[in-house]
């Protein structure tokens, strides 16, 4: 008998299944109904030998030492910061919004001061900011608004930036100075060989055992198991009975060229034109040395694979009534993007996972046969740092196993 069913092997449910093995030495069964571990962060090398990411460009960035350590057992790391232009009027300038890119369409010379006056004077004053469109018009104004945000939102989400919540469009800073990065965490870097590399260290363990093409539907009343967790899409595990939660998809459209280099950085957004949203060449990210480049193009659909969920108050207001049913749910806990419908990065995902492992050790008592073995094998440090915190473990009165959904370590997304 399995301890764990473990529903997805993207990073929700690999890190789980990696602390429940090694620091609990139970026995897991990985399931995944794709053909491959890794999840949406899953990569492989095309035809002509080039590493690239199947479901869309995955760039790690974090602010947490934690998550960065955590993940540090299983891959070394290359320094990457990500950078990101975007063709407005013709013009290729830096997103997020900086000098540059006020500069170069306004046709001006202002310094950082002059710079953040110029956008005061364009910005109008929202209060309440609620919605994507208020967050962007409060900083920018209207004109930068139309420019760069809304025909890409709209394109990416189907619904204009009014009717999103005001945390998606807070994903893109704006700046008065040069910096033209992409992301400002502290740790920006990718994994040297890889995620999927990362993934199969991470999974490489004798009480981990891995199931792939594999649906829940098919071996929940055939295996037997103690505890569940859950990482695909909510709304479908309670079969959908309160309603679909809304999610986007995206069509990639994978491209090899046979050139060195097709564009100077490693993003292109085109809010203004094309069907598509973006375009990626993967050697920036992975540093790969190659005659030829791989890129992929990225064409937002309503139907499909669920890769975001959508974050408007209706369907916030449809995820509660689902998560209140999760909180009733015995022995089945929910993590990660699609089973917690939220818009998370990947360091946000393992944060949540590593928070979930430390609610499951306070609710689930470890069997004392699998306290002696482990302490006897004691193989890792690490372990036994942890095994230390374990014991005793307490019952929370009232708490066991109760299905549960957690947030991140680091809330903000
Ligand atoms: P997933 O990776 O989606 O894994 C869930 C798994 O569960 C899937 O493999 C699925 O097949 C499986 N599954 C679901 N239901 C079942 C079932 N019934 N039976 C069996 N298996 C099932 N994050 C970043 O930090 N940086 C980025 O640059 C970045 N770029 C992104 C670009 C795109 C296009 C997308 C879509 C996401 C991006 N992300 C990025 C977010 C990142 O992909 C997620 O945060 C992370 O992969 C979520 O991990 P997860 O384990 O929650 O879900
Ligand atoms: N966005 C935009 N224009 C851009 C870049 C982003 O309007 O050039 C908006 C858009 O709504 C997008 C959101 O900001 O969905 C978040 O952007 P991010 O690059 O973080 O999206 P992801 O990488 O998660 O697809």
């Amino acid at each position: 008998m399995f301890d764990w069913l473990i529903v997805g092997a993207g990073f929700a449910g690999s890190v789980l299944a990696e602390r429940l093995a090694t620091q609990r030495n139970e026995k897991v069964l990985l399931i995944d109904r794709r053909a491959h571990i890794g999840g949406n962060a899953y990569d492989e090398y095309d035809a002509a030998g080039l590493l690239v990411h199947r479901y869309g460009p995955h760039i790690f960035h974090t602010n947490s030492q934690q998550i960065l350590d955590y993940l540090s057992q299983f891959t070394a790391w290359r320094a990457y910061e990500h950078r990101v232009r975007g063709v407005v009027d013709g013009k290729r300038v830096p997103i997020p919004i900086n000098r540059t890119t006020v500069n170069t369409l306004y046709g001006l010379d202002l310094d950082e001061a002059g710079v953040a006056a110029f956008l005061a004077g364009k910005a109008e004053p929202v209060d309440p900011i609620r919605t994507s469109e208020d967050v962007v018009v409060s900083q920018v104004g209207r004109e930068l608004y139309e420019a760069f945000f809304r025909g890409y939102t709209r394109k990416q989400w189907g619904l204009d930036p009014a009717q999103l919540d005001k945390s998606v469009t807070a994903r893109v800073p704006v700046r008065s100075n040069d910096d033209d990065r992409y992301f400002t965490d502290t740790h920006q870097c990718m994994p040297a060989q890889g995620y999927t590399r990362l993934f199969e260290r991470m999974l490489a363990h004798q009480n981990i055992k891995v199931m792939l093409k594999t649906d829940l539907r098919e071996i929940s009343d055939v295996i037997p198991f103690r505890r569940m967790i859950f990482t695909g899409p909510i709304d479908e595990y309670f079969g959908h009975r309160f309603g679909k939660l809304p999610y986007r998809s995206l069509s990639f459209e994978h491209v090899t060229r046979d050139q060195d280099w097709f564009q100077e950085v490693g993003t292109v957004n085109f809010p203004q034109s094309e069907a598509y949203t973006r375009i990626t060449e993967f050697k920036h990210l992975t540093g790969q040395e190659h005659p030829k480049t791989s890129l992929v193009y990225e064409y937002p659909q309503a139907t499909g694979e669920p890769y975001y969920p959508v974050p408007t108050a209706e369907s916030q207001a449809l995820y509660k009534r689902y998560e209140e049913l999760a909180r009733s749910t015995a022995n089945v806990w929910f993590v990660g993007r699609l089973a917690t419908y939220r818009y998370y990065n990947m360091d946000q995902v393992v944060g949540q996972a590593l928070a979930t492992f430390r609610r499951i050790n306070e609710e689930v008592p470890m069997s004392a046969r699998k306290q002696l073995d482990l302490k006897r094998r004691s193989a890792f440090r690490y372990a036994e740092a942890l095994f230390d915190d374990l014991a005793p473990i307490a019952l929370a009165p009232g708490a066991r196993g109760n299905g549960r959904t957690e947030t991140a370590d680091r809330g903000e997304g």
